[in-house]
């Protein structure tokens, strides 16, 4: 399927690994330049050098941590008008609610709420203007089916739903689209690293297995893809049935 991207600019988010990673690849083999940010400067100059390698796409990086304002500044200061944005940070530590100060509630909004919105709000008039643009927010299953104890998980990216729901609206007569995908059971180095608790929750999953992050990446570029303009305002489940089964 052509996507019809070839020599697009996307400016993907916390792309050194995982899912962010995956989204920048799957753009590049469509022939989209890629500008990858994350915080690991020698993580980032890895993953774009294999992206270039596999894909033979421009590949760019960005060291900046996307939960300050300084950091973001910086990331725009290089990228001003990308066509396509893919938001996306490190998720939030799991936890007893009772144990969750005003601290951690700060962090979490900065990573996950406030991030996305502020990179949405600063990027979004040139796509207007061009007339093309393409937003998705790398968000979770969890905004679905919460999950005990990954509240500050929950909390933040359910916040990130409520505001796309309404200026996906107000963006969507200029092609511009936003849209959150939501990874549940994604074989990601993370999820691997949670082991048991990730291998119980993977045993339920409809499709009999995990996910491999290369599905998640291609669901993200098809969300990109130029004839993708009428699907905006959706969160989109890539978790093999995992949550049509709890709700
Ligand atoms: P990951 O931790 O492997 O990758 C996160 C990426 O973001 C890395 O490149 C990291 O360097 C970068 N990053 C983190 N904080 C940053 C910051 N402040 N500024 C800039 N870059 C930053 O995570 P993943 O498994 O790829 O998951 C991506 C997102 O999806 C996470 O928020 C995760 O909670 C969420 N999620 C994943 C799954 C899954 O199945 N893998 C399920 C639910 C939710």
């Amino acid at each position: 399927m052509d996507l019809k991207i070839v020599g697009r600019h996307a400016l993907v988010c916390g792309a050194s690994r995982g899912l962010g990673f995956a989204c920048a690849e799957a753009l590049a083999a469509n022939g989209v330049r890629v500008t990858l940010v994350a915080r690991d400067i020698t993580d980032l100059g890895t993953a774009a050098k294999r992206i270039r390698a596999r894909t033979g796409a421009r590949a760019e990086i960005i060291g900046a941590d996307l939960s300050t304002e300084a950091g973001r500044d910086a990331v725009l200061q290089v990228c001003q008008a990308p066509d396509i944005l893919v938001t996306n940070a490190g998720g939030p530590p799991s936890g007893d609610f009772r144990k969750l100060s005003r601290e951690h509630w700060i962090e979490a909004l900065d990573a996950n709420f406030i991030n996305p919105v502020e990179m949405i709000r600063r990027t979004i008039d040139g796509m207007i203007e061009r007339e093309f643009g393409r937003v998705v927010n790398i968000t979770s299953m969890t905004v679905r089916v919460p999950v005990v104890d990954l509240d500050l998980s929950t909390a933040t990216r359910l916040a990130l739903t409520g505001y796309v729901a309404g200026v996906a609206r107000r963006v969507a007569r200029s092609n511009v689209t936003i849209n959150n995908l939501l990874p549940g059971t994604i074989a990601t180095e993370r999820v691997k690293q949670l082991g048991d608790m990730a291998r119980r929750l993977i045993d339920t999953v409809p499709a009999g297995r995990a996910g491999t992050p290369a599905e998640f990446g291609e669901a993200c570029a098809f969300l990109c893809g130029a004839s993708s303009g009428f699907i905006t305002g959706q969160n989109l489940l890539v978790d093999g049935g995992l949550c049509s089964l709890t709700i």
